[in-house]
């Protein structure tokens, strides 16, 4: 991801089950280093309290959505949770192309696409110091019914399985310390050459 060197930018991507800290983690990356771009999804679910469209994600219908896969519009797309997610191919390549780092937080099933697209991308998994406090953060966050809860948390352990995919794990137990090491981790990255 060094820009100097590179033409081309590169791909930041941070996964973890639901709950876990990838959207305050990702914010965090985002304050730290202004140039990189984020990459807002698409999706079909509902948005919660406090979303804004086009800032959290673009917030489409099922029809468009299906529509976007006919045109080719997603760089990948999963379900997750039972609703429909995508990446717009059109933002991630031009961006690429001017030089920019774009950060995608995704699912492991967009990851691992995106890894096969995109192989200079860095991915990093986010995981949570337990289950148990999976499940308080998720309750603690207060925007998704009981029923979306257990759905995430059994989600969850299938999610874990899938780390050693990630170039990186970081635990997010003590919040500061986990932005340091995410910070040192996309640094030293952004060091090395890869043209
Ligand atoms: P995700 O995007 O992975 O679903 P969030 O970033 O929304 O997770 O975090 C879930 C909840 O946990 C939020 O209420 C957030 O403020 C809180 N949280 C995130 N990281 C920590 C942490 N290290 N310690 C305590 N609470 C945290
Ligand atoms: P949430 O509904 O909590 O915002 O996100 C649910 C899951 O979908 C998270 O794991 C999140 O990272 C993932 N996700 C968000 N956008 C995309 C996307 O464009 N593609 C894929 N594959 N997953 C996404």
């Amino acid at each position: 991801m060094n820009q100097t060197a590179c033409k081309k930018g590169h791909l930041l991507i941070l996964s973890a089950p639901s709950g876990a800290g990838k959207t305050t983690l990702g914010n965090a990356v985002l304050q730290r280093f202004p140039d990189i771009l984020y990459s807002v999804s698409c999706t079909t679910r509902q948005p919660r309290a406090g979303e804004i469209e086009g800032v959290d994600y673009h917030f489409i219908s099922r029809s468009d959505f299906r529509e976007g896969i006919g045109a080719g519009r997603w760089a990948e797309w999963a379900e997750v949770h039972g609703h429909l997610y995508g990446t717009p191919a059109e933002f991630l390549n031009q961006g690429l192309d001017a030089g920019k780092d774009i950060l995608l937080i995704i699912d492991v099933q967009g990851a691992r696409k995106i890894l096969d697209r995109y192989p200079q991308t860095l991915a990093i998994f986010i995981a949570p110091p337990s289950k148990d406090v999976l499940q308080a953060r998720l309750e603690s966050r207060g925007t998704d019914s009981r029923e979306t809860i257990e759905k995430r948390l059994a989600n969850a352990q299938q999610e874990m399985a899938a780390a050693n995919l990630y170039h990186h794990i970081v635990v997010n137990d003590n919040l500061q310390e986990a932005i340091e090491k995410l910070v040192s981790i996309i640094k030293d990255n952004r060091s090395v050459e890869f043209c």
